[in-house]
């Protein structure tokens, strides 16, 4: 089973609510941080990072020496991140997406691939004993989805490592059988968020009750909806704002999970690398609570 959280916007708690939940289930639990430009769950989680890998896509490099510039490289990329110009076939490295067409359909084999290192995955055991990999993407990269898509595969690490904590509530977690995978999302509503959220079983929003709260709550459930994907929402800062999110969630049926109240000792545990369920062990039975909900949800 897996579950993404996600925001439309940046800084509404979806790290803080992914790395509660991935504390109070038990189990096996793989949490990976997708949020590749500014990953920060590790700061909540503490995992050791002991595995690495360098990630990035292939890039096509032309052998002038075999190439007959005859332009069908040029014809199938989608990216225009090839040109042929008189007698030079030019490469375009910010543009190539790395999907290996002109590779494969160059008709003198001219055309051989070299990794383009965009930045590392990293990966290891928490202290509780949560899996845990997130992807690090290099300053001034411009496509965090090829780090996003290698991250997502190189998922299966340490699993023999694992603790198992059991929980009294665990009856649930057991009978689902798998190990439960939580994806920490980048926050807006593009590419990357979508990349993330493919694959997941479930969509849990994170939100607040402002209108730049509710506006970008509307464009990511708009993304759920295009992919068929079944969402909740928590409601960060509750008190804060006015009541449009909970009046846009009950007309788009989406379920309201929980409400996070707008209160300094959580802003300051946060900031002190707390998670919530540190700074309110009550929080674990809501969060399981919520689990369960959404487990009857599918
Ligand atoms: S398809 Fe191959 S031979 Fe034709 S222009 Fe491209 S690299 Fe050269
Ligand atoms: S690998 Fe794909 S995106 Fe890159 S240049 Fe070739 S066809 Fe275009």
């Amino acid at each position: 089973m897996r579950i993404v959280v996600a925001s439309g916007k940046g800084g509404t708690g979806k790290t803080t609510v992914a790395t509660s939940l991935a504390l109070v289930v038990g189990g096996a639990v793989l949490f990976l941080d997708c949020d590749v430009e500014a990953p920060n769950a590790a700061l909540f989680l503490n995992p050791a990072l002991e595995k690495h890998k360098d990630v990035g896509i292939q890039l096509p490099v032309v052998d002038e020496t075999l190439c007959t510039h005859c332009g069908k490289c040029a014809e199938v990329c989608e990216f225009h991140a090839i040109a042929v110009i008189g007698k030079k076939t030019l490469i375009f490295p910010e543009l190539c997406h790395g999907c290996g067409s002109c590779t494969l359909l160059c008709p003198e084999k001219a055309i051989c691939e070299r990794l383009e290192v965009m930045g590392v995955l990293e990966g290891g055991t928490t202290p509780t004993g949560l899996d845990f990999a997130q992807g690090v993407m290099n300053v001034g990269e411009p496509m965090a989805v090829p780090i996003i898509r290698e991250l997502k595969k190189w998922q299966r690490l340490g699993l023999d490592t694992a603790v198992e904590h059991r929980l009294p509530f665990d009856k649930l977690r057991a009978s689902l059988d798998q190990q439960l995978e939580i994806r920490d999302a980048p926050p807006g509503a593009s590419c990357p968020v979508v990349e993330t959220m493919r694959g997941v079983d479930f969509v849990l929003l994170v939100t607040e009750p402002t209108p730049f709260g509710l506006h970008d709550l509307k464009q990511v459930v708009g993304i759920t909806r295009e992919l068929g994907l079944p969402a909740g929402v928590v409601i960060n800062r509750d008190g804060i704002g006015d009541h449009a999110v909970e009046t846009y969630c009950v007309e788009a049926k989406i379920p309201i999970l929980m409400r996070i109240p707008f209160e300094r000792a959580i802003a300051e545990g946060v900031a002190q690398g707390k998670t919530l369920v540190d700074i309110h062990p009550e929080y674990g039975n809501r969060f399981r609570q919520m689990f369960m909900q959404i487990t009857s949800l599918l």
